[in-house]
């Protein structure tokens, strides 16, 4: 838990789909490949013209009903492409979820259960 906070070196970007400017991490990218199709780019490093968007549906959706991206990066945008950053942010959106509500169950079964050994946190996480 060390704070290494370097201000200067944090690449700040702007989703095309809300405006919002934030954490380059925290973003996708979308990037038009000099020899292919508009494609999410995971490692954020694909060489092409990007755009970034937030892991949330709702820039997703927003950027898929205005075709921002296609104006953005100057292509048409595959829907394969919103399928895919869709899956991102619901996996991202799960990872969140998941680390909590796990962290949360196992807390509140140890305080309830003192000394017992059953433990469902697994079972639980599924629903
Ligand atoms: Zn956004």
């Amino acid at each position: 838990m060390s704070p290494a906070a370097r201000p200067k070196h944090v690449p700040i970007r702007t989703c095309v789909g809300c405006r919002t400017a934030g954490d380059k991490r925290g973003l996708m990218r979308v990037v038009r490949t000099p020899d292919g199709p508009v494609a999410f780019d995971p490692t954020g490093r694909a060489a092409g013209r990007g755009a970034y968007l937030c892991a949330d549906e709702k820039c997703i959706g927003l950027a898929q009903k205005k075709r921002i991206l296609d104006r953005h990066l100057r292509q048409p945008t595959p829907p394969e492409l919103y399928e895919a950053l869709l899956a991102e942010a619901a996996a991202r959106a799960v990872n969140l979820d998941g680390t909590d509500a796990t962290h949360g169950t196992y807390a509140a079964s140890a305080k309830a259960a003192t000394s017992g050994g059953a433990r469902g946190d697994g079972h639980a996480a599924r629903a």
